[in-house]
């Protein structure tokens, strides 16, 4: 039995400390006061109403969450059906739309005599065509990134503006000019493997009933008592081969030895950012500073609110994911969920989590804000993500977090699962 610390409480460390614990003693340390990263439910209570809302984590679905849906069976949580649509508006031109079905389509009536409009949606079945077939055939042009795949094959700047650079910025939390670098063949992967390239045959997509953090508890239950939470740690070495965790005692700080200046593991798994994770290091071997600094995160802000003008002017263009388009291609995507469409909530009130656009959120309506931090993917850190075992195993130590693969929740999951195998603890199913 080895002595495993595991540094970070979001789902790749929650899950590499599940999975370790079936073997071995494992302790988790949280720099938050609570668990959970960013799977962060919130209570909210308003003129009577008590809902739970969550702001970080909210949709998985059953084609590309095989982890996770694994890992939620063996702890007996279930799941409920979600929608998942996608509305683009745009405040200049006043055009909306919500991709869900042809009448949402064309919720805006005018888009029906718009000859634009009209081009977008051809374009849109070409660019899903030709996607497909690239991925069948798997012939990528070597180094493409998407914005050169859209000139190179004449696609419109409407096209690209007003619908395939503004999802992509969506779902990673990016600028419309960072979706144009992004990598075409792990955006045709992706979005492939996602069934984004469909009108129909779309995965099913689910929420987690009464808030994702409701797996948190059967997760944990097995390592309950050796959770730190607010844990303070300043530095980590790898000597003798053992990992030493080093901590800075501040006040109020509640370390579980406050005698030493360290605590001594077999191993560390540090589940935190990759940046996080760098910084950690004492002793950082040059191939951790070269891999985990090729991966950077971009910061996003989320308010969550209930000023319904965030979303498109027509309750029928109102999808789960709506998209504001700027002017500035280099703002991260302005996107609002729909809570009570994606949580099916029932409620007077419409709550809404908006990403990065504060300044237009009547501030009478702001219930919570929050933070929180996102992978930037590019052609460096996607040659980072295939370097991990020149890191990841070696000297002790062991790198999960969801920035190894795709960003979500199941890559979280995944790269806990490839770190537990290495010590032979397996999802039973
Ligand atoms: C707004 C938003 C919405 C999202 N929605 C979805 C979604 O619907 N579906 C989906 O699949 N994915 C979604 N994601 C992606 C999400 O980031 C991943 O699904 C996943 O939750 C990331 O998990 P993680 O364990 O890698 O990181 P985190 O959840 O960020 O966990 C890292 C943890 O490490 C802790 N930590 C950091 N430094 C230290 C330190 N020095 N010492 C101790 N602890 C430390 C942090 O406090 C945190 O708790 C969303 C992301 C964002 C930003």
């Amino acid at each position: 039995m080895k002595n495993i610390a595991i540094i970070g409480s979001g789902i790749s460390g929650l899950t590499a400390a599940y999975l370790l614990s079936k073997k071995h003693k494992v302790t988790v340390y949280e720099k938050d006061n609570r668990i959970g990263g960013h799977t962060a439910t919130v209570d909210i209570e308003k003129d009577g109403e008590k809902i739970a809302i969550d702001t970080g984590f909210i949709v998985f679905n059953d084609k590309t969450y095989p982890n996770y849906l694994a890992l939620l069976d063996e702890i007996g949580i279930g799941k409920q059906a979600t929608e998942m649509s996608f509305s683009v508006h745009n405040c200049q031109t006043g055009m909306e739309y919500n991709g869900h079905n042809l009448n949402t389509l064309f919720a805006q009536r005018r888009n029906l005599f718009r000859p634009k409009f009209w081009l977008l949606v051809k374009e849109i079945l070409r660019f899903n065509k030709q996607c497909k077939a690239i991925f069948e055939s798997q012939n990528y042009q070597s180094g493409l990134t998407l914005g050169q795949f859209l000139a190179e094959n004449n696609f419109s700047d409407y096209f690209a503006e007003h619908y395939i650079l503004p999802m992509g910025a969506a779902i990673w939390s990016s600028s419309l000019a960072q979706m144009g670098d992004f990598e075409f063949r792990f955006f045709v992967q992706f979005f492939h493997n996602h069934g984004l390239l469909n009108i129909a045959d779309r995965p099913q997509w689910y929420v987690i009933p009464n808030g994702s953090r409701s797996y948190l508890a059967p997760l944990c239950e097995p390592f309950k008592d050796r959770i730190h939470l607010e844990a303070n740690i300043s530095g980590i070495t790898r000597e003798n081969n053992k990992v030493q965790l080093h901590f800075s005692h501040t006040e109020g700080n509640t370390q579980p030895n406050t005698e030493t200046k360290y605590e001594e593991f077999d191993e560390v798994v540090i589940a935190c950012h990759s940046d996080q994770a760098l910084a950690l290091l004492n002793d950082a071997s040059n191939d951790e500073n070269t891999i985990l600094s090729a991966m950077p995160y971009s910061e996003n802000s989320v308010v969550l609110h209930t000023d319904k003008r965030l979303l498109p002017k027509r309750q029928k263009a109102w999808a789960s994911w709506n998209y504001q388009l700027s002017q500035d291609r280099h703002k991260a995507a302005s996107v609002t969920y729909n809570m009570n469409i994606l949580q099916g909530l029932q409620s007077k009130h419409t709550f809404c989590v908006t990403l990065n656009q504060k300044d237009e959120i009547d501030p009478a309506s702001i219930l919570r804000e929050f933070t929180y931090h996102h992978p930037i993917f590019s052609a460096q850190s996607i040659k980072a993500q295939t370097q991990r075992d020149r890191i990841c195993g070696i000297n002790h130590t062991h790198f999960a977090g969801a920035y190894w693969h795709n960003g979500f929740h199941e890559d979280g999951v995944r790269s806990a699962v490839e770190v537990a195998k290495r010590f032979d603890c397996v999802l039973s199913k």
